[in-house]
Order: structure tokens, then sequence, then C-alpha cells
């Protein structure tokens, strides 16, 4: 059964919900999207795109379809024209969007990564500590091949907590308000806990997806209104738009945004942008240079430049950015450095580098965890301490984990630390909020990619995240 087939309720706006969105204005985008590798086998691209795929290439792609290695039924294929420009002049991010056999050499991974649907009390929410998550659209402008959501962007059946088997839904904006509402009022009525879950008030919500400004100005605003209006203190946006198609923050949604701000000033918003290399963002010379900017800094492409100085002067609005450390993309630490320091001198907090989650296929894109923690720690080397904020995480089933130290020396007379350690730290634990903080060290294991890669070599746990499956 189609779970949001089910009640279709209706959101009824306040007075002054309806009075900001009678002010916002949707506006039209000309993406030049191509979506799937057929229009690339049948020569129907644009000239400039005709060699972006060998015919080796589509050749072996091809004969994946229908088996059960078949590329784009893991993944949708999609790219933006803006995209296609910066993939040209950079290999990191033609790695990034292209379609590519080795996709499906091992598709040993969760449909389920973090096992989500555990914390679904509402389709298309994920309740995890005093934030909560909500998928609001199915798509994005254009597909990273390591997408972590990919069972939502494929549209895959996925077996839930009730053992009914079907694909992930979006979230909607009545029942959610509902929940939002009921489950902030029954923790007030009990002291600031709930009593079955013990989680606080939910005060935050992340818009996610695929990637919510896909929406209408109209869809976006709805969103924010309604969310405010239940009580949500600060709103995250997770977004890729910046790299994909930096022209839909233009000055109908600027407008929007400041409207917004006008009718909800208390009202956080925090955008969690996604860059994994610096050629997303910056423009090269003739040779593959970055351009040097007189006064400091290097140049931007402009129209990801205009948008992220338009953020910059609004003071009710944050920029976070935060991304997967992914092999042959984003880990080489040289980039990594430019990257978090042009973010920063742009007003961009450099919030977490991810290890890869466990997805189907994740072989393919993941860096082991020891390594990734090398690579940002190199990456940070001679930039200053603001710059440096950015730590690593890895999303345990139990909650956000921050991969603290990775160690050489061995630890004489501790079993497992023969070649030194890994030092885990839980930033927020999914349920209970007083082990933020705790700690797990394990033996080193310089090819682990999860966290069942250590499960024969734990020293001390008091996180508990190797008592419970990953
Ligand atoms: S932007 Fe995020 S959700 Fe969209 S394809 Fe990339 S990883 Fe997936």
């Amino acid at each position: 059964m189609n779970v949001q087939a089910k009640v279709r309720k209706k959101h009824i706006p306040t007075e002054k919900e309806a009075d900001f969105l009678s002010k916002v204005q949707n506006a039209k985008y000309d993406r030049q999207i191509v979506t799937g590798l057929q229009k690339f086998m049948d020569g129907k691209v644009d000239d400039d795109m005709k060699d972006f795929y060998t015919e080796e290439e589509l050749a072996e792609i091809a004969a994946l379809k229908g088996t059960n290695r078949d590329i784009e039924a893991r993944m949708p294929v999609k790219m933006t024209r803006h995209y296609f420009e910066r993939a040209r002049v950079s290999p990191s991010v033609r790695t990034l969007v292209k379609a590519s056999p080795a996709e499906t050499f091992d598709l040993a991974g969760s449909e389920d990564p973090g096992k989500q649907m555990s914390y679904s009390p509402v389709e298309g929410l994920i309740h995890k500590y005093e934030l909560g998550l909500i998928y609001v659209a199915g798509t994005c402008s254009a597909h990273c091949r390591f997408c972590y959501r990919e069972e939502l962007i494929a549209k895959k059946e996925i077996v839930r907590e009730d053992g009914s088997i079907q694909a992930k839904g979006l979230a909607q904006i009545p029942e959610l308000v509902e929940y939002i509402k009921e489950h902030n009022k029954i923790v007030d009525e009990n002291g600031g806990r709930h009593p079955e879950t013990g989680r606080e008030r939910l005060r935050e919500i992340l818009m996610s997806g695929g990637d919510p400004m896909v929406l209408a100005n109209k869809g976006i605003a709805s969103w924010w209104a309604a969310l405010s209006e239940a009580g949500i203190e600060s709103i995250r946006l997770g977004t890729k738009e910046l790299a994909f198609f930096p022209d839909r923050f233009d000055d109908s949604f600027f407008q929007m945004m400041d409207d917004f701000h006008e009718a909800y000033p208390e009202t956080r918003l925090r955008f969690m942008i996604h860059f994994n290399h610096p050629d997303e963002f910056l423009d090269k010379d003739e040779d593959g240079n970055y351009i040097p900017v007189e006064g400091g800094g290097l140049k931007w492409v402009e129209s990801t430049g205009r948008a992220v100085k338009e953020f910059g002067k609004r003071g009710f609005v944050t920029l976070d950015n935060q991304a997967p450390i992914i092999k042959n993309i984003s880990d080489d630490p040289d980039a990594k450095r430019i990257m978090q320091r042009e973010l920063r001198r742009a007003k961009v907090e450099n919030h977490y580098f991810f290890c890869g989650r466990d997805i189907v296929g994740h072989k393919a894109f993941n860096v082991p965890i020891e390594e990734a923690w090398n690579i940002l720690n190199t990456s940070q080397r001679g930039l200053s301490g603001v710059e440096a904020h950015a730590r690593l995480s890895i999303t345990h089933y139990y909650g956000k984990t921050e991969v603290v130290a990775v160690t050489n020396e061995p630890i004489p007379g501790v079993p497992h630390a023969e070649n030194g350690v890994v030092i885990f730290k839980l930033l927020r634990s999914a349920e209970d909020a007083p082990k933020k903080g705790q700690v797990a060290i394990v033996g080193r294991n310089p090819d682990a990619i999860w966290f069942d890669d250590y499960k024969d070599r734990v020293i001390s746990d008091e996180a508990g995240l190797f008592s419970i499956k990953a």
C-alpha cells in the first residue's frame, strides 16, 4: 500500500503565512539537463558533449543494461550544462558525474544506509536528535555517481520496519506539521523529554532529498512558512545547486528569502551546501591553473561567486559546506586545502567532511576511514584555525561520529594497538543525548571502510559503537 496515498490532509495557512506566500514569485530556469545515457548513445546531445563518453565506454555500459549490473538502475544519470562545462576542465568533476561500469563491479552495501527507516515515524521524515530530516524532493539538477541517497533517487523498493516493501516517499506539509506539534507538546508536558524516546523538542528541520532547490520558490516558501508556524527555530536546506546550477539563486529567490525573513525574523536559515572540489566553483586559465585575484584569493566561476556573495550580504542566513571524501574525486589534500581556504574567504563555514556511507556499490567510491582522516589532516596543514574547522564524520547507525585521531605508534602492552589506534567520538547519539562525547578506541585497520571492519580489534568502547550492529 502506498503510505502517501492513504490520507491526504490539507494544510490551512495562517493569515501571516498566506500574506507571505502571496508575495512569492516563481521564475523559469533553463538548466539544459541531459537525462540518461540513451541520448549519448544515439548521438543526440549537443556537439560539444559528443565525446563526453567514448564509444567503448558507452558499449561497455550498454552491455550491462537489463542485467543485475545495470548502471542506470543503480543510480540514474543526469547532468546540467553548467556542470558539464565544469567537467570539461576537471577530471574530478568528470568522475563525479560520469557513469562508469566500475560502479557495479561489487554491489555490496545497504539498501537503507544508516537504517534510516528505523527513525521514520512519518513518511519522508527521519527523526533523530533534536533535528528532523525531511525528504522534499526526489531528484537533483544533476546526479553524483556516489550519491548516498541512491535508493531514494532511483526509487528503489526497500524493506520497511513493518516488513512491507516500497520506495521511500516524500514528506508532506500537513502530516509533518501535525507530527512536530504533537511531539513538542508531549515533550513540553513531560518536562523537556519525550517519555518514550527520551528525545528533546524538535527545533531544527533539515530539508533534503534530492535537492530542495529543484522546487519552485513557492514550494520552498510553503515549507519554510509552515515549519516556522509549527515552532521550528532553525531551518536547514541541503543543496548542491551552487555547483550544479548556480543561476537558480536569482533575484526572485533572494527576494523570497528576504520576505520570509521579514515575516519570520526569529527563524534562522542555514544552507548546507555541497562542494566536493574547488574545480566546481573556481575558474581556470587556459593552462588549467586557478586565477589569482589582485589583493588575495582566487577567481570564482561568475554565477557561483555572485550567488555566494548575495548570501553573504544577509546576516540571517549561513552557508556551511559538507561533503564526503570520495576516491578520485575529493581525495587530494592540496585541492581540499584550496577549497577550505576559498570557501572561508567567501564566508562559507567548512562544517563536515564525511567518510562514504555503506551504500550499494560503495566499494567503487569509498576511501578507507584512516586514509580519509589523513587526507583531511594533511589538507588542513597550513590553514588558519578558522579555515580548518571541518571535522571528519562517519554516520553510525547509532549517531553521528567523529574520527578524532589516527595514531601511528604502537601502545606497548595493549592488544590490537601494535600499529596504533583510531579514536572515534560520538558527536550525536540518535536517541540518547547524554552519550555525546563518549569515545571508542580500536586497533588500526588501514583497509577499513566501515565500522564492521574494526569489530575484531576493539580496545575500548564506552560509546557503544561496536556493541550494536552499525
Ligand atoms: S547532490 Fe546529494 S542527493 Fe543529489 S545526487 Fe549528489 S549526493 Fe545525491
